[in-house]
């Protein structure tokens, strides 16, 4: 792989795919689905204490903040804590993913989604599954285009809705210039971040794992009346959007009018019990 910087993987943690992407894919990060990860922990570890902790290491996005979440959870049960002592943090905690993806998620909802759309088709024989699976993608690919053409944003709705709670958020913190698009924030409760603006950084990590400004960073720019929508990644713009559904899948007729049926190569799957 030339670059192993640019793919991120996320699945459940099947033993068969952790080995092959790391020997394929040397260097990409590879996520394992939080959700299946907590469901192995919870057949050994019960209690809503636990769940609740189980969920704040996965989700808190420092170091510090994952190390006092996992002090707490050995505090209420140590085999619990030992639990993780095989689980590299950087599969399955926010706090210790790579952020060159721009992406911090911890479940994989999206093939989730992708496998429930296709369920009607995963019975079928290999053909007609794949044409179902093409038709249904032509009609999304366009759908997704033609919905982000009606965006009256630079960037989707997700992505202002996010901001506009930031900024809410922002107005209770205050915002100390430190000159050079630097800035330290702190809260009414005593906590400080410092924020980055040239770096796109806070140290909160947030705004570094999503690409989206954090409330401490929105903090600072409303501070200076710097406008927030320049400092988001442009993969959440409606021009990256637009391109990702430019491509067109073409459509076809139906596999009775195909001039080739008949003479494919294709074996029958062996039957199994
Ligand atoms: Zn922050």
């Amino acid at each position: 792989m030339n670059n192993p910087r640019a793919w991120t993987f996320i699945s459940d943690k099947q033993k068969g795919l952790v080995d092959s992407i790391s020997q394929y894919c040397e260097g990409a990060e590879h996520r394992c689905c939080a959700r299946h990860l907590y469901s192995n922990f919870t057949l050994a570890h019960k209690g809503l204490a636990l769940k609740n902790l189980f969920w704040t290491t996965a989700r808190v996005t420092t170091v510090p903040e994952w190390k006092s979440a996992m002090n707490e959870l050995k505090d209420i049960s140590e085999e619990a804590y030992n639990w993780f002592l095989d689980k590299p943090p950087s599969q399955w905690t926010r706090s210790h993913f790579e952020d060159h993806s721009r992406c911090d998620i911890l479940l994989n909802n999206l093939c989730e989604a992708f496998n429930s759309s296709i369920v009607v088709a995963r019975d079928r024989s290999i053909f007609s599954m794949l044409e179902k699976i093409r038709h249904q993608q032509m009609i999304r690919m366009n759908a997704e285009g033609e919905a982000a053409q009606r965006w009256d944003h630079a960037f989707g709705p997700r992505i202002v809705k996010i901001i506009e709670k930031a900024e809410s958020e922002a107005r209770y913190l205050k915002a100390d210039y430190e000159g050079n698009q630097k800035f330290e924030i702190s809260s009414r409760d005593g906590l400080r971040w410092n924020v980055d603006l040239t770096e796109h950084a806070c140290a909160c990590r947030k705004w570094q794992l999503t690409g989206i400004p954090c409330p401490h960073a929105i903090s600072g720019m409303l501070s200076r009346d710097i406008g927030i929508y320049e400092y988001i990644d442009p993969w959440y713009s409606k021009e990256t959007y637009l391109k990702c559904y430019s491509p067109v899948i073409h459509p076809m007729s139906g596999l009775e009018l195909w001039p080739e049926l008949g003479k494919h190569p294709l074996n029958q799957p062996q039957k199994r019990k």
